[in-house]
């Protein structure tokens, strides 16, 4: 597929330079370990492309959500899984808006230098689910600290990450508002493990590095608080659409690696007697993947700059996120089904991809959710649940 004039040329090439270091050969032999690519993770934070979003007086490039998504798209589209390393972008987003400049001088400089990891985000737990409001992992200050009590699940790079924003009850719902009551922490990562947090890994499906979190009277200083208590839930809804948002590009990433890899399949594989892609059982299914991904990718940027410009952009970045991690599924069914038994074989990366890319239908937010928020807040249907 030839490229058209993207944008952002300047970091396309820098990250693809990078990234044709680390072809999908070693993302292969990553996921049959069944290890963490840090080998990568680490040549992407010398290279500063990690330090995107922070800004230069910090020492980052100061660049937005925008460009970090570029970075993200072009790790996926080279062949990678830019799920070791993208919570370093969205949860940047958390401590540039709500931290204090204490915060900001305390933590940005050393993860500009690559000194430290901000790439876990800790919401999800079992009991709640999606329901984030009802989580029930507490905070409760007591003088200079807090002392937290609760389990999380699914919480991601927690092994390859010093920083965590945490999400906690640190009052009662209030009544009629269940967002109520929760607020957000820094949990130093390398102080609190063995200290009142456990972490259990959970092997799961694609190479995704995520684990369950046992709080057990963790102490966390209490200038460690983001923002004001209690506006907790506000604070990461932001990080969630810059989250969706970055997502909604790796899959436009693992869309384009898709389209690339099965066109070039079907113009080659010749069976009774011509290429598979000259017929239009084959080439349909394809091109209306491709028209699916193109569309996905215009409500992305769009979702991005609404991001950037400080706009309200939860509908965009929810839109953006279905959009995209559909289109990626149909290019990924697309790519699977018509490199026939090739697609199974690891060699080939299309298994691989084609797991890595599905999750995105579940987490960060499954897809039926998007439906409901669109319904509800957008159309204005009653709420269903
Ligand atoms: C590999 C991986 C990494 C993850 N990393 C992180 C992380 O770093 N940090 C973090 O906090 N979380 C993380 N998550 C959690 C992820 O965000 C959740 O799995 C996701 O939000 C869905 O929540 P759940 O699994 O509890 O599903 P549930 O809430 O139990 O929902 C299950 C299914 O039921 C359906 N459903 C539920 N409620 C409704 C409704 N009202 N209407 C219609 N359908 C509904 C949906 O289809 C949904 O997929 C990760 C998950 C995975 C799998």
């Amino acid at each position: 597929m030839k490229r058209r004039d993207e944008g952002h040329a300047e970091i396309r090439a820098g990250v693809r330079a990078l990234c044709a270091e680390f072809p999908p050969e070693y993302f292969r032999e990553i996921d049959a370990k069944r290890a963490y690519p840090e080998a990568f993770v680490e040549a992407l934070t010398r290279a500063g492309w990690l330090a995107a979003l922070i800004p230069a007086e910090y020492g980052g490039s100061g660049l937005g959500v925008t460009e970090a998504s570029v970075i993200m798209e072009e790790i996926n589209r080279a062949g990678g899984n830019a799920g070791a390393c993208h919570g370093q972008m969205y949860n940047m987003g958390t401590l540039l808006r709500h931290g204090s400049a204490e915060q900001k001088q305390r933590y940005l400089p050393k993860i500009a230098r690559g000194e430290l990891r901000l790439q876990s985000m800790g919401v999800t737990e079992p009991a709640a689910g999606t329901d984030t409001t009802a989580i029930r992992t507490t905070a409760v200050r007591k003088g200079d600290r807090y002392l937290v009590n609760g389990q999380k699940v699914w919480i991601s790079r927690v092994q390859h990450s010093d920083l965590m924003i945490l999400l906690a009850r640190t009052a009662p719902a209030g009544a009629g508002k269940r967002s109520a009551g929760l607020s957000i922490f820094l949990v130093d990562l390398r102080e609190a493990v063995g200290r009142g947090l456990t972490v259990r890994p959970i092997a799961n499906m694609v190479n995704h590095e995520t684990n369950e979190l046992f709080f057990d009277n963790l102490e966390i200083p209490a200038e460690n608080l983001i923002g004001e208590e209690g506006r907790g839930f506000g604070y990461i809804l932001d990080g969630l659409n810059a989250e969706r948002a970055i997502i909604a590009a790796e899959c436009i990433g693992d869309g384009y690696w898709f389209i690339d890899k099965v066109t070039k399949y079907a113009g080659e594989r010749v069976v009774f007697g011509r290429p598979i892609g000259q017929n239009q059982g084959v080439q349909f299914p394809i091109a209306e993947a491709y028209i699916e991904l193109e569309a996905a990718n215009l409500m992305r940027f769009e979702a991005c700059r609404l991001f950037d410009a400080g706009l309200p952009c939860g509908t965009e970045a929810n839109m953006a996120k279905h959009l995209a991690a559909k289109a990626s599924w149909e290019a990924a069914n697309a790519c699977l089904q018509f490199h026939g038994g090739f697609g199974f074989a690891a060699d080939y990366d299309v298994e691989r991809k084609f797991r890595e890319t599905r999750l995105y239908q579940v987490a960060p937010i499954s897809t039926n959710l998007i439906l409901a928020y669109v319904g509800e807040h957008v159309l204005g249907l009653p709420r269903s649940f």
